[in-house]
């Protein structure tokens, strides 16, 4: 059945990859997003699609549409990105999430929310299950992000206990691929970019902290089976791919793909800089039948062939956050 359906953060690296999907399934796609850390460039083929639309706004702003169902995106996923501008950044997900919550008890939508692994903070539990209720610093420089994202894990809770809206959690664990912003600050992009121009590799700390990376078509999957799941199982649920890394081993890896006669260097460590990230994904694989697909040499294969086809100088540097 052909759906209509709003995407916000849909111009972002996740949001236009998912807006490509439902658009060749043929559904009437909205894309809704401020450009924050997008760009137009991002959905520009979808732009004459005759069921692709797309509007400028910020979701902290009320918005009155007609929908089916609602992919809750938008936020800024990067550290420098979030830590712009914390304010701005918790009003975009605890305001963003009772829009978005508020539309789809108008309208009767179905809703869902992306959610991060950072709700676990600096784990001590290894790997992460859902029924984790993590370890945040509330005071620290990542909690605009984390305390956002899980204010608005309880307010999609809360709206389907009180008013019976029909909603999915979904926790995205560090997701990577094509049309990721170069100058985010991520790590996969940072050792990338660094690599094919010739910059020093910058590892933070000494390296051995870990993360699991999810190729960004697999992640995708993940979130679309979700939400055309079964209605009594709203999560949360982790989508991520269980494979673990040292971020020297990410480090080496990048380096060996490209090719690149490039140093490792080390930089300080950031504060509250989790230690270590693996999914539980058992419950993902039960009720939704998924897992991720795609290897990380496969996956870093395919990105790095992305970011040499892309003019860095097409895209903004980013501000320095005490600007
Ligand atoms: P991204 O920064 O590329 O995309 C976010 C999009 O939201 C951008 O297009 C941005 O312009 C838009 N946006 C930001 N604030 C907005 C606002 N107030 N109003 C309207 N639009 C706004 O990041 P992404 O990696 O594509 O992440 C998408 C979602 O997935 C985010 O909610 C993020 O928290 C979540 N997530 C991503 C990852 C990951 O590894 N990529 C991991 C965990 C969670
Ligand atoms: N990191 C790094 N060098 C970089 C960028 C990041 O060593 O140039 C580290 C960072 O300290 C963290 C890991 O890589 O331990 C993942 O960082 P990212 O910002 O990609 O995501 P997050 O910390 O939110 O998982």
């Amino acid at each position: 059945m052909i759906k209509r359906i709003l995407v916000t953060g849909g111009a972002g690296f996740l949001g236009s990859h998912l807006c490509e999907r439902l658009v060749d399934e043929g559904h009437d796609v909205i894309c809704l997003d401020n450009f924050f850390t997008s760009q137009k460039t991002n959905v520009s083929h979808l732009l004459d699609k005759p069921n692709f639309e797309l509007i400028r706004h910020d979701v902290t702003l009320p918005i009155f549409l007609e929908v089916d169902e609602i992919y809750n995106l938008a936020c800024p996923a990067a550290p420098g990105h979030y830590q712009y501008n914390p304010i701005k950044t918790v009003k975009t997900s605890v305001m963003g999430a009772i829009n978005m919550l508020g539309m789809a008890k108008r309208c009767g939508a179905k809703v869902l929310q992306a959610s991060t692994s950072e709700v676990y903070g600096n784990p001590e539990v290894h790997p992460q299950p859902e029924t984790y209720n993590g370890n945040v610093n509330p005071l620290g420089p990542r909690a605009c992000y984390d305390e956002g994202k899980r204010a608005a894990e309880t307010l999609f809770m809360d709206y389907h206990r009180m008013n019976k809206v029909n909603m999915r959690i979904v926790r995205i664990f560090n997701t990577y691929g094509p049309r990721m912003h170069p100058y985010d600050g991520r790590v996969v992009s940072n050792f990338i970019r660094q690599a094919l121009t010739g910059q020093d590799i910058t590892i933070f700390g000494d390296g051995s902290q870990t993360r699991s990376f999810c190729y960004r078509d697999d992640l995708v999957e993940g979130i679309i089976r979700m939400m055309n799941g079964p209605d009594d199982f709203v999560g949360p649920v982790n989508i991520g791919n269980p494979g673990e890394f040292t971020i020297r081993e990410l480090a080496e890896l990048v380096i060996e793909l490209t090719g690149a006669d490039v140093k490792i260097v080390h930089q300080p460590l950031p504060a509250d800089d989790p230690a270590r990230r693996r999914p539980d994904i058992t419950l993902a694989q039960q009720k939704l039948d998924w897992q991720p697909t795609v290897p990380l040499r496969e996956g870093l294969e395919k990105t790095i062939a992305w970011f040499k086809s892309i003019d860095l100088s097409h895209y903004r540097p980013p501000t320095p956050n005490y600007a």
